[in-house]
């Protein structure tokens, strides 16, 4: 199979959210320069005003001006596109917690304006069916959580159940018993997509500390099956991930100890091969690809590289108190392009 049309295998793109209130009640600073145009992210370091700012380049930034439907149409309509010609594809959401990780995957449900990339392809996804004249297509959708390195079925009645990775040698390292629901409209699978929602809280004391410390990844599989001209039916499949990563602070800074600690190691660790994987394909030249180093790598190991597009959102605070960590998205995302 050939490689989806245009553009490059893996895309890194910066978005920096607005101020929020509280933050300009206090009269913090902004430290964050963008030159949408040019694709330039600058950051000042405010301990240090007379140095140069910090630069860099990407293939796009968005910052606290833009649309969520800018950043649909221009960063993923395409991906989504390639899905359904039978490509896989990932999405992902990076950055400090309160970044707007979740604002870009998930955005605000009630304001057509302001969904983020999961129902904005919901609705690509059964545009195109219903345009769709010779193609049958069946849309099933599945949604996990990977925390502490163990993989939760947010689709599945029973939550205190674990899940397995598995490998066949024909299809790949699959999730064994991960539900799967076929839908056939943008209601249905919103339904799947709000009951995986509430599961997410379940269990968790504190939803905020959960969410900022798990990746969630919402699956969706476009199977296409159309008669060729041998007069034969021939079927192509193509993966949709969008994944809500855990956030990317430092946990070390927190002084964490015990089971807090061992719990910040292993975020840290599937962020960590994240990047490595991701600046390997992008490299081009390594000969060996960290998948296996991570449940979250390796569960998503046939959507990144190969065939597979990747499209990276590094999230951003505008504050001077979130110089650091904003600094160590932008090293993280710039090795990622
Ligand atoms: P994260 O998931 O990274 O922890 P959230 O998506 O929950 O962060 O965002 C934190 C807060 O900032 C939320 O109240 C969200 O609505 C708001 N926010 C994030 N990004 C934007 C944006 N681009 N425009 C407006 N508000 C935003
Ligand atoms: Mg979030």
């Amino acid at each position: 199979m050939s490689k989806p049309k245009g553009g490059e295998c893996v895309k890194v793109v910066v978005r920096c959210r607005p101020m929020n209130e509280k933050e300009t009640a206090q009269g913090h600073q902004r430290v964050v320069e963008m030159n949408v145009k040019r694709g330039v992210v600058e950051v000042n370091n405010p301990k240090a005003p007379q140095e140069q700012p910090k630069k860099f380049t990407f293939d796009s930034v968005y910052d606290w001006n833009s649309k969520q439907r800018d950043l649909y149409d221009e960063t993923f309509y395409e991906l989504v596109d390639s899905v359904l010609q039978g490509f896989n594809g990932t999405i992902f959401a990076y950055g400090q917690t309160g970044t707007g990780k979740t604002h870009t995957m998930q955005g605000i449900k009630s304001n057509r304006e302001e969904w983020g990339v999961i129902p904005n392809s919901f609705e690509q996804i059964f545009q195109h069916i219903s345009q769709s004249q010779n193609q049958q297509y069946l849309v099933r959708a599945s949604y996990l959580e990977i925390y502490q390195e163990e993989i939760r079925d947010l689709l599945s009645k029973d939550q205190t159940k674990r899940l397995e990775l598995k490998e066949r040698t024909d299809t790949g390292v699959y999730v064994k018993d991960l539900s799967s629901f076929v839908t056939k409209s943008v209601k249905e699978i919103e339904h799947v997509m709000n009951v995986g929602n509430n599961n997410r809280s379940v269990g968790a004391t504190n939803m905020n500390l959960h969410s900022s410390r798990s990746h969630a990844i919402f699956i969706v599989t476009v199977e296409c099956s159309e008669e060729g001209a041998d007069g034969e039916n021939h079927i192509r499949v193509g993966k949709l991930n969008m994944v809500d990563l855990a956030g990317s602070e430092r946990q070390s800074k927190t002084g964490a100890t015990g089971e807090r600690l061992k719990e910040a190691t292993k975020i840290n660790l599937s962020l960590s091969t994240l990047g490595n994987v991701i600046s390997a394909l992008v490299d081009g030249k390594s000969t060996h690809i960290p998948y296996r180093d991570s449940k979250l790598t390796r569960l998503l190991q046939d959507s990144l590289g190969g065939n597979a597009r990747t499209v990276m959102v590094a999230n951003i605070g505008p504050a001077s108190y979130n110089y650091e960590e904003s600094m160590t998205t932008l090293r993280y995302a710039n090795r990622a392009k």
